[in-house]
This record gives structure tokens, sequence and C-alpha cells, in this order.
């Protein structure tokens, strides 16, 4: 089960392990950018539709760059109409 915390509760390990290792040079662009390519994809399982954070869903008011977890449950799979919120029906693609 993936939880919507998840992705930032790896976001911290990451932090703590640089931090530790004194990477603190430029720290916060790299950090932001390093965020943006680990966004998953989420895939609807009823028709296959691919959320991709990177592109975002600007149609239905969703901007590019926005992860799967800023995503409001109210938004709606742009191909088939079924909510966000409703469970069991989009999993994370891990690339
Ligand atoms: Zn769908």
């Amino acid at each position: 089960m993936f939880t919507p915390t998840s992705c930032l509760e790896r976001r911290i390990l990451i932090n703590k392990r640089d931090i530790k290792m004194g990477n603190l040079v430029g720290y916060g662009v790299e950090d932001t950018m390093s965020n943006v390519a680990k966004m998953s994809r989420w895939v609807c399982l009823e028709c296959h539709y691919i959320y991709d954070p990177i592109k975002g869903d600007p149609k239905n008011g969703i901007p590019a760059g926005t992860a799967w977890e800023d995503v409001p449950d109210t938004w709606r799979c742009p191909e088939c109409k079924i909510l966000k919120a409703k469970k069991g029906v989009f999993k994370r693609l891990d690339d």
C-alpha cells in the first residue's frame, strides 16, 4: 500500500542522508530538481490513462509539475471520469 505521505517520507530520508554527507552546497536547488525527477506517474486501472506529474492535467486545473499527492481528491480521470479519491483505481508506476 502506498500512502499519500510515502513520497514525503522518502524525501525526508534523502534529505537526512545528504545532510550527513555534508552535501549542503547548492542544496536547495538540487533538492527541488531531484524531487521533480522522482515524482511518480500513476495509472488509472479503469482506462489505463497515465497521470504524468511533469505534464499535470492543465485542462482540468492541474498545472504541470503537480505531484500526484498534490492533486485534489475531487480530480477525475480525464478519460473515464472516475474520482481520484476512489480507492484502488489508481496505481503508482515505479520506473
Ligand atoms: Zn481512467
